[in-house]
């Protein structure tokens, strides 16, 4: 066992997924042995523990992100999340024509892949916002975008990629004084930066858990009052209630409780020991460019670059050592260029020599050194070895 331990890799990969903090799986294993009721079976003590504790992840849910306990419909994930809220506005929008969305060009591909959907059967149009080398968007060019008229503005909270944080305060005035909604994707920004969507006036919330030491397979939407429904399938017309997955939602509000509690505290550190591993590689690897707004941007973030040196490589020699990623989990392996490394029109010798470094919670400062150590050794082994292909 102790072999084992010794012999993992050190994982930055923080953006893909988050291990489950222990409390949290605690909680989950409770909720599938003990309090193992049907929540819907409300005749007898088990189901009615089950439910109550639905109502309490609901609450969790709520608070963390500022939302009301009634707006929250759990999902399997933020892709569910995401897919609901757009089908959701589309319906609203159904009478008066397609739904003209307004969405950042780094908007996840759960995003672009929902719009896509209804723009393929007429029921869509999209205006995308561009964002700047940093991947900040441009707000002037937001609101012109919403001035053509706009039902639903589309902005992440924070990029998976390069961990650029976004305004969502101001996003969401603009989008409201053109009577749009908004759909903020907070999957990388809940738990980890504040959120406060009904003081901000935001529409819909999108989140999961796996990304905030919960369990995989399970997220929520959180709705504005004004769109308040009971529970997550009357947003899906003629689909009744199931039976609730009370382990997977019990873990969701576990881990928004323990973010609620802990979140400020834990980025500070995760932040300065992400700082430490930055100012490693950029002594050893000096021509090392880093993106994103490193004014603004997650803590557990360092996405950094090295022109000509292919990540792919990098990445395999590394396999053994450190747990790292050439861009968004869903893109990796793919060999597609990265859209938000476009949008932020990084120039293609960089794109292709991207590294996304995730730090989190479980991130041990002794590790920083050695994970600085191997990716500097694994850089300088990829040069010596197109060198000596190249000669
Ligand atoms: N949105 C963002 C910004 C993400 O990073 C991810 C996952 O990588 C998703 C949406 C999709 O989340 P899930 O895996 O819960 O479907």
């Amino acid at each position: 066992m102790l072999q084992r331990e010794i012999s993992r890799p050190i994982y930055l990969d923080y953006h893909a997924t988050t291990p489950v903090d222990p409390r949290v799986a605690a909680a989950v294993l409770n909720a599938m042995t003990t309090a193992f009721g049907n929540a819907n079976s409300v005749d007898h003590l088990y189901g009615e523990e089950a439910a109550a504790l639905i109502d309490i992840a609901r609450s969790e849910v709520a608070t963390l992100v500022g939302g009301e306990p009634d707006g929250v419909h759990f999902t399997s994930g933020a892709s569910e999340s995401i897919q609901l809220a757009i089908n959701h506005a589309a319906r609203q929008s159904r009478s008066s024509g397609p739904l003209r969305v307004v969405m950042s060009a780094v908007e996840h591909r759960a995003v672009f892949d929902a719009i896509a959907a209804l723009e393929g059967i007429g029921e869509a149009s999209v205006r995308q916002v561009p964002v700047d080398s940093r991947a900040c968007l441009d707000l002037d060019a937001l609101k012109d975008a919403c001035a053509f008229g706009a039902d639903l503005v589309c902005v992440m909270a924070a990029n998976n990629e390069v961990g650029t944080l976004y305004p969502i305060e101001r996003v969401a005035q603009i989008a409201r004084s053109s009577g749009a909604s908004i759909l903020v994707d907070a999957t990388q920004g809940a738990g980890r930066v504040p959120m406060r969507a009904e003081l901000w006036n935001v529409t819909y919330v999108a989140l999961s858990a796996h990304k905030m030491y919960g369990p995989k397979g399970v997220g929520a939407l959180v709705t504005a009052p004004d769109r308040k429904v009971r529970n997550s399938h009357s947003l899906v017309r003629g689909v009744g209630d199931g039976t609730p997955n009370v382990p997977g939602i019990v873990g969701l509000g576990e881990a928004c409780r323990l973010r609620r509690l802990e979140m400020e505290v834990d980025e500070v550190r995760i932040a300065s020991f992400r700082d430490r591993l930055e100012t490693l590689l950029l002594a050893d690897i000096p021509e090392a460019v880093i993106n994103g707004d490193r004014a603004n941007r997650l803590s557990g973030n360092l996405h950094i670059a090295v022109s000509d040196v292919p990540h792919g490589a990098v990445v395999a020699r590394l396999r053994r050592r450190v747990a790292l990623s050439t861009g968004a989990a869903c893109m990796s392996g793919a060999q597609t260029p990265s859209h938000v490394l476009k949008a932020m029109g990084l120039a293609r010798r960089l794109q292709e020599g991207a590294l996304r470094l995730g730090l989190g919670k479980f991130t041990q400062e002794r590790e920083i050194e050695e994970a600085a150590h191997h990716i500097t050794e694994a850089v300088n082994a990829t040069r010596r070895a197109l060198a000596v292909t190249k000669s």
